[in-house]
């Protein structure tokens, strides 16, 4: 049994029929249960709708450091991260590769997503990229001992894998382990103790070979399970048990489905 720890399942441009049979495709491969994260608390609600009637599906709340023309407030955050459907606070974060333009809303957000997830003691998830140390230091000031998070689509260097996981951290692995560009990635893939590992699609972005350039699914899954398993030298089976597990542990609110 895999789980998919990351998808954005309102953004395959899918209708309710087309989404039923990706879910469906999902499960015959053996994918029990999927998290659809949030990237915008403005379009929560539409994105809960599209995925509510599917119980091996689970949402997060949040705003992705790459919308802050979504931003929102502090309490308006945590209001709605403190709905009983959600599971985790996110996707959070912060992003200077593609927007450092608004690095200082991203600070502000990112301080904001940490306070929700001490307060609603949900799990918290971490898009960084290009702000290593940033990422870093916040978590350290802001985060609870109890709350915990995950570093997903991890692309980062060894080191701050190694810093993560000293914080406690999890450390997600996408489709983008898979690409041949992606050396120092398999590195890390290889060194993450089993017990921080999950997996991820990220979809519809990033799929794994050999559908890259394809729309991505969660049923895709599959593949980064197998490459990581294959570069550990471990079967996928033991991989899959590893990540399911650790998926059920950090975000507990998930109900485990057989
Ligand atoms: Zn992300
Ligand atoms: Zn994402």
């Amino acid at each position: 049994m895999f789980v998919d720890s990351h998808c954005h399942l309102d953004r395959l441009g899918q209708s309710p029929e087309q989404l039923k049979q990706t879910l469906e495709f999902a499960t015959q491969r053996g994918v029990s249960h999927m998290l659809c994260v949030a990237v915008s608390v403005r379009e929560y609600e539409q994105m809960y709708e599209t995925v509510r009637g599917f119980d091996n599906v689970s949402v997060s709340c949040g705003v992705h450091p790459l919308h802050q023309e979504d931003a929102c407030d502090f309490v308006t955050l945590l209001d709605m991260a403190s709905r009983p459907e959600v599971v985790a606070v996110g996707e959070t974060g912060l992003d200077y590769h593609y927007s450092a333009e608004t690095r200082e809303v991203q600070l502000h957000s990112f301080v904001d997503h940490i306070k929700v997830a001490n307060v609603t003691n949900k799990p918290l998830i971490i898009h960084t990229r290009d702000a290593r140390d940033d990422t870093l230091a916040l978590l350290n000031e802001h985060k609870d001992d109890s709350t915990n998070g995950v570093l997903h689509c991890f692309t980062e260097t060894q080191e701050m894998a190694e810093q993560a996981i000293d914080m406690g951290l999890y450390i997600s692995l996408s489709g983008i382990v898979t690409f041949q560009s992606a050396k120092r990635l398999k590195k890390v893939a290889q060194s993450i103790p089993l017990d921080r590992l999950l997996i991820e699609t990220d979809s519809p972005w990033l799929a794994p070979v050999p559908y890259r350039g394809k729309q991505n699914q969660p049923g895709y899954v599959v593949e980064v399970a197998e490459y990581i398993a294959k570069l550990r030298g471990i079967s996928v089976e033991e991989l899959a048990r590893a990540t399911t597990d650790n998926f059920y542990r950090l975000f507990s609110a998930c109900k485990r489905h057989h």
